[in-house]
């Protein structure tokens, strides 16, 4: 039976959040609604923003009376998988898609919103945009991204409203109104690497180096040279981290994530840092990063791990690179009770602080 109240979907919108308005709307809470289109399908502990499977359709399309078409182009599948140019499983994180992190219904993180933006609706929601890793940024305010609530620190987890809260710019734990929140500048070349991307992911083609390459190509390009960023990190003892600096890039900057967690798991801090660094990089040209990288003598192995090749469209320029003079491999044990160094146990720490975001399951 079609709902007494439409709820449209609104432009860019992405499909968590119409699902939350839809419930809030019909005066009930998101759980309740969605309990009841699928009694069966627990949608809470997925990421539904990604897709609503054809198989489950029906009764969505049925409730709402919205295409399934609509619905279709609302969820995130086709622009992820331009992006990687594959397929993407159902299952597992997928690249460049912000990562929830879910435990049942709790969540670690991996949803982001421009509070301007919010404060602006006449029924604020949720744009598909905010969960792309590469944004930062609002391109209409000039603000930083907020991933967490400003007052309590907890992830942005619209799901757990209940029908009393009647929308969905506030944090479901605390109940602050995001829409009254302090905005911050976006670092600038944070921002300039978001509207790069997003004009690759809006075409077909995109040059690189006289060359015409798909957008998945520049997008792994561009993950390679994260990759290449943390590594040095890590490292801020050692040649890579010497020919970065030598480029402009300092390393050990205290903005840099320190955790290890994938690119997607991590906070917008630590995102922007990541992505000011890759402008520089990207800003400076290629033929001249990889100079300095063979004056400073950096191997490919210091670039990234052997057992992954690296981007097709680089290999022309790794080549220049010497390869690591690789003896017999050596493991190293490290002794029982060695004490782990400052970085680790501040890794260790960073992931502790992100599990512990998320409530203990109720
Ligand atoms: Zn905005
Ligand atoms: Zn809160």
């Amino acid at each position: 039976m079609t709902w007494a109240l439409s709820v449209p979907l609104l432009p860019e919108e992405s499909l968590s959040s119409w699902l939350v308005r839809a419930a809030l709307r019909q005066g009930c809470d998101p759980l309740s609604l969605t309990g009841a289109i699928w009694p069966t399908w627990r949608i809470w502990t997925r990421d539904i923003d990604r897709e609503i499977p054809l198989a489950r359709m029906r009764p969505l399309v049925n409730a709402s009376g919205i295409s399934s078409a609509k619905f279709q182009k609302a969820g995130m599948r086709d622009d992820c998988e331009k992006v990687v140019g594959y397929s993407l499983p159902e299952t597992r994180t997928w690249p460049w898609l912000l990562a929830l992190g879910s435990r049942n219904r709790t969540r670690h993180g991996g949803q982001q919103v421009c509070t301007l933006c919010l404060a602006e609706d006449s029924t604020p929601y949720l744009r598909r945009h905010w969960r792309f890793a590469w944004h930062t940024g609002c391109r209409f305010h000039g603000v930083q991204l907020v991933d967490e609530c400003p007052a309590c620190k907890a992830p942005i987890e619209p799901h757990r409203l209940t029908a009393e809260d009647q929308h969905l710019a506030q944090c479901s734990r605390c109940h602050n109104d995001f829409r009254k929140a302090v905005c911050t500048s976006p670092l600038p070349e944070a921002f300039s690497v978001q509207v790069m991307a997003d004009r690759v992911l809006e075409q077909d083609k995109v040059t690189f180096r006289q060359a015409s390459i798909a957008p998945a190509d520049w997008f792994s390009m561009v993950a390679f040279f994260i990759g290449v960023i943390r590594r040095a990190s890590r490292r801020p003892v050692s040649p890579l981290a010497d020919a970065l600096l030598s480029l402009g890039i300092s390393v050990t900057d205290c903005r840099m994530p320190v955790s290890g967690l994938a690119f997607e798991l991590l906070a917008v801090s630590e995102r922007s840092a990541l992505l000011v660094a890759l402008e520089r990089l990207l800003s400076m040209g290629l033929e001249e990063t990889f100079s300095v990288l063979v004056a400073c003598n950096v191997k490919t192995s210091a670039l990234h791990d052997p057992r992954r090749s690296p981007p097709v469209v680089l290999l022309p320029l790794l080549s220049r690179l010497s390869h690591h003079p690789h003896g017999p491999h050596r493991r190293r044990v490290p002794p029982a009770c060695r004490p782990m160094s400052e970085r680790a146990v501040r890794a260790s720490w960073a992931r502790l602080k992100r599990r512990m975001k998320a409530e203990p399951t109720s």
